[in-house]
């Protein structure tokens, strides 16, 4: 009786295991759908209002570029600063706006990469002739047909492979993948430096449009000062917003990771763990060649990485990583 009780007992808590796991399976089935039309909705709002963010990101760095040369500059000539330090500061601050810019129209414009169309005929009469054995088939992308190289992914905003593909982002409206990323990189580096400057040399600006007019040392206009407190806070934000992103960004170039490969080592890290085993990043090749593999062979103290325009590119083509296995070897 007892038995029979506990038998019942069991089958009861078994069911009670079953029945959530197989409602959670039904409900994934049934949402499954409606996620996809989520996912394709998101895409193509990406595609449509990438060039609005293009154009937000470009009237944001107009605007302080504004302020500084038309507002910060004759305050600081007004307030006694002498002509060779002005000059000095309005070249620094020429010369970082103009790496702005010129890295973040190669980011926006340059295409990331694509791989090149799948060889299916060739590999096919190769493998024919070899019965079959001939070498591991290649990966080809089931949604653009294209040849997909190692660390190549579909961008689904894009719709097509992207070489090394790091990430979507519509404040470029691109993809960033192997050709772009370091002037993306760039890009980020010499905004969050831009910032820096503005917010540095424009503190004591600030703090004028801070107190009462009557109590200001120097006279301003109502729109100076609605100018200099906005460019001024904007700068600071973006610094703050650069300095989370970039650092993120320069931890993935020293290790020779993308966004989307730090997602997978670190779920691979998980695994591995649980199994007792050690995962590693097959294409970490220590800091010195993971750097020259985004910015080319170019010395890190050299500084020379910082000017794309002079220096060297990087070597590979985009299509194949040393692992630490061919160093090994
Ligand atoms: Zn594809
Ligand atoms: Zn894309």
């Amino acid at each position: 009786m007892g038995f029979g009780a506990s038998g019942s007992a069991t089958k009861e808590s078994g069911f009670l295991c079953i029945r959530p796991r197989r409602l959670a399976r039904q409900c994934l089935r049934c949402f499954a759908p409606c996620c996809n039309l989520a996912l394709d909705c998101v895409d193509v709002a990406l595609r449509v209002i990438g060039p609005l963010f293009v154009l937000l990101a470009l009237t944001l760095i107009c605007f302080v570029m504004y302020t500084f040369f038309t507002v910060l500059i004759p305050y600081r000539a007004d307030s006694g600063t002498a002509s060779i330090q002005l000059l000095l500061e309005m070249a620094l601050g020429c010369f970082l706006l103009v790496n702005i810019f010129y890295n973040y129209a190669m980011a926006t414009c340059l295409s990331p990469g694509e791989p090149p169309d799948f060889p299916g005929e060739v590999l096919e009469s190769k493998d024919a002739e070899l019965g079959g054995d001939y070498a591991p088939a290649p990966k080809q992308c089931h949604k653009c047909l294209k040849l997909k190289p190692p660390r190549a992914h579909h961008c689904s905003v894009c719709k097509r492979c992207v070489l090394k593909m790091d990430h979507h982002c519509p404040w470029i409206n691109n993809c960033v993948g192997f050709n772009n990323y370091r002037y993306f990189c760039l890009f980020m580096l010499f905004l969050a430096m831009g910032c820096l400057y503005y917010a540095f040399l424009g503190y004591s600006l600030f703090l004028q449009t801070m107190v009462p007019a009557r109590k200001r040392t120097v006279r301003l206009k109502f729109e100076d000062v609605q100018c200099v407190t906005l460019s001024w806070l904007i700068s600071v934000c973006i610094f703050c917003a650069l300095c989370l992103l970039g650092g993120f960004h320069m931890y993935l170039v020293l290790t020779n990771q993308t966004t989307i490969e730090f997602h997978l080592n670190m779920a691979g890290r998980q695994i591995a763990r649980k199994r007792g085993e050690v995962h590693r990043n097959p294409y970490d090749l220590g800091m010195s060649r993971n750097f020259q593999q985004v910015f080319g062979p170019n010395r890190f103290l050299g500084f020379l990485w910082l000017l794309p325009y002079v220096a060297r590119r990087p070597t590979s083509s985009g299509l194949e990583y040393p692992t630490v296995s061919d160093f090994r070897a």
